[in-house]
């Protein structure tokens, strides 16, 4: 696969709840970098990162990552390929440390490594401590060592975000998909957020992130998608996308 080629071709997906249509056709490409989507409330951006990652199965369409289709394959199996999602509403297990939720992370998302720590007996300690070394780690990178023993509950809103973040990025993937990982996040860590993903992005991570605020669209993507009624407006470079009047026109309507 060349370097131009995108990472993730998504082509006529459909979704229906009942009667209501959350996907309409929608079709775009992701490049390698930092990708926004965009859209009002209801466009079906969440509903597409669940069809992209098999936590939902498309009625119609395909979806292909770096090449493959994995229109059919459950989120273990896409994690396995490199392309995992965060959620809207963070889902860490608030009982449980930041140390704790981070060393499940790898086995938790991926059922080949689950796989793997059964097989293999006797690594299985290993493994275990792989997990711990690797969650102290990754708490490090995303600076969120200092909470490594607090219970995930007690976690700010961006500090979960982060959290969020650093749990994704433990099963090594090629592709993060962030659904709104600003919402209910204070400015301040907004901005530590915003700078480890530009981070994380020439340490090689794609990211494809949900995101209302247009200034941030316009400073920190490459490429930006526009959904609205579940199918895709409009894509491209932002500030060709920002003065398109089909987008101001969806925004204002509605
Ligand atoms: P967005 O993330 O862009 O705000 P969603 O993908 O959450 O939009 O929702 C798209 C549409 O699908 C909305 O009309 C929403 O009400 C509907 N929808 C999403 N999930 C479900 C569901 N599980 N059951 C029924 N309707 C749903
Ligand atoms: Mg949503």
């Amino acid at each position: 696969v060349a370097v131009t080629d995108p990472i993730l071709e998504v082509a006529d997906v459909e979704k229906h709840f009942g009667g209501i249509t959350a996907l309409d056709n929608a079709t775009f490409d992701v490049d390698p970098g930092i990708t926004g989507l965009i859209g009002p409330n209801g466009a079906g951006k969440s509903t597409m990162f669940d069809c992209i990652t098999g936590f939902l199965q498309p009625d119609g369409g395909s979806v292909r990552f770096r090449g493959e289709d994995v229109t059919a394959e459950r989120p273990p199996s896409v994690a396995d390929r490199g392309l995992v999602r965060t959620f809207q509403i963070p889902r860490e297990l608030p009982e449980m440390t930041v140390r704790e939720n981070l060393a499940l992370a790898p086995k938790g998302q991926s059922g080949e490594r689950l796989v793997t720590a059964w097989t293999r007996g006797g690594d299985y300690f290993d493994d275990e401590r792989d997990a711990q070394a690797g969650a102290v780690e990754m708490a490090e990178r995303l600076e969120i060592d200092h909470l490594l023993d607090a219970p995930a509950g007690d976690l700010s809103g961006g500090q979960r975000k982060l959290l969020e973040l650093a749990r994704a990025l433990l099963t090594e993937p090629d592709l993060v998909l962030l659904d709104e990982p600003l919402a209910g996040v204070n400015p301040t860590l907004e901005n530590k957020i915003l700078d480890h993903i530009q981070r994380l992005e020439s340490e090689g991570y794609s990211f494809l992130f949900i995101e209302h605020d247009i200034d941030v669209i316009m400073e920190y993507c490459q490429e930006v998608i526009v959904m609205h009624q579940g199918a895709v407006l409009t894509a491209g470079d932002p500030q060709a996308v920002r003065s398109d009047e089909r987008v101001i026109e969806a925004y204002l309507g509605g």
